[in-house]
């Protein structure tokens, strides 16, 4: 039950229209985002569904179809549900480690104007873990990476949060076989330099290849070119290599510690919870402004307040929005999509696991499990309605369409 009558959306409703005013650079990917919130359950922009009693024809009821965006706090919430019902399903409980990997201050400027590098951090923290198991244990692990792109306050702040099984596949002549064996120890020091490694070797890498085939859809900053000077890339990070960076590691921690579904939280959905803000007004002690106030807590930190006029507010949010297509969560080792569906089975039988397969709970299951009503129900005979009716927003035409099912 929300008892916070404040909502991101009345916020961005408010001032959504001026914000774009004052910055027309605005990419197309984030107004796409937005206007799809804005336009969520709104049903002569995104279109609704019709049903009817088949028995009673004049009871019909008018479903307002919802945006399905990652930046909708609403259609974010059930997203992340079914993802986390669905991430229990193949991420078995068993010892486990959680490494965060984080980047250098210099670097996040870099990050935050060219959103493209990011996959460069899922590549250099995977392939850090993956070669140490797989060349010197010899086994094939389960892997879990999060993107998360803000930090306590907000602010741009890029890190990879990823779960590795302390278990693994033995590898014979480096094909997995179907015996499971434990990783008990990780020299975490001598991971953490090949981390830095790693990563300034793919940066470098893709930098050198966007310059050279430059695509618009990279949505890249177009300072980068400073690389193209010959010895800049080396100039600019070579000497990141010699100081040390944060990457936080855990000791073998128990399956019930295992934190996914807390690290895949805001994938899904807008980077703070509606719960945390607990002001919206205007204030005279910020130039007359209408201001944002949200609470802040850092781990094993008193919490605290953060004021922000709305505009910042906005902006502060919709910098966490990614380009079309970026996955903020990937699996590797046994879990990678190549692999998986061959080889998860042989891992859950030899844990002796049931392997427990989720159906999607549809709309209407779901209303009914919150609710206890059937919203699909004739008020008159109490039969289920039929859909007769679709009336849908075709994006590839601009306006909304309509068909009627068989
Ligand atoms: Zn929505
Ligand atoms: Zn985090
Ligand atoms: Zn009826």
């Amino acid at each position: 039950m929300r008892t916070n009558p404040i909502t991101i959306k009345q916020i961005f409703k408010d001032h959504w229209p001026d914000y774009l005013t004052k910055n027309p650079n605005t990419p197309d990917y984030v107004i796409k985002q937005v206007e799809k919130m804005l336009a969520c359950r709104n049903p002569q922009k995104l279109g609704y569904h019709v049903y009817q009693c088949q028995d009673h024809p004049w009871e019909c009821k008018f479903i307002p179809n919802t945006c399905k965006s990652r930046f909708c706090n609403s259609c974010g919430k059930k997203a992340t549900d079914e993802f986390i019902a669905k991430l229990q399903t193949i991420f078995p409980a068993t010892p486990f480690h959680h490494i965060t990997f984080t980047i250098p201050d210099s670097l996040r400027e870099l990050f935050n104007k060219n959103r493209f590098l990011l996959n460069c951090l899922f590549i250099a923290a995977a392939k850090t873990i993956l070669s140490y198991y797989q060349q010197k244990k010899k086994i094939l692990p389960l892997i879990t990476a999060a993107l998360h792109t803000f930090g306590r306050k907000v602010n741009f702040n890029c890190h990879i949060h990823l779960f590795v099984t302390a278990i693994g596949l033995v590898l014979e002549n480096g094909k997995p076989t179907n015996h499971l064996t434990k990783c008990t120890y990780i020299p975490f020091a001598m991971l953490h330099k090949r981390y830095r490694y790693l990563l300034i070797a793919s940066l470098k890498k893709t930098i050198k290849k966007y310059l050279k085939n430059p695509q618009p859809h990279y949505y890249a900053d177009p300072q980068l070119s400073v690389f193209n000077h010959p010895g800049t890339l080396d100039t600019f990070f070579d000497p990141l290599l010699e100081i040390n960076w944060y990457v936080h590691d855990s000791q073998e921690l128990p399956p019930e510690r295992l934190t996914i579904p807390y690290a895949v939280r805001y994938s899904k959905r807008p980077p703070i919870a509606e719960s945390r803000i607990i002001r919206y007004e205007l204030r005279e002690d910020f130039n007359s402004q209408w201001c944002v106030t949200f609470t802040c807590k850092p781990h094993n930190q008193r919490e605290f307040t953060e004021t922000r006029p709305a505009l910042d507010f906005i902006k502060l949010l919709i910098q966490h929005i990614l380009p079309p297509h970026f996955r903020q969560i990937r699996y590797y080792g046994v879990l990678s999509n190549r692999i998986r569906k061959q080889l998860l089975p042989t891992v859950f039988a030899a844990l002796a696991y049931e392997q427990e397969l989720i159906r999607q709970e549809t709309w209407r299951e779901r209303q009914i499990n919150l609710t206890g009503i059937d919203p699909l129900a004739c008020p008159i005979c109490h039969k289920p309605m039929k859909l007769v009716e679709v009336v849908y927003f075709s994006s590839t035409l601009g306006f909304l369409r309509s068909y009627r099912p068989p």
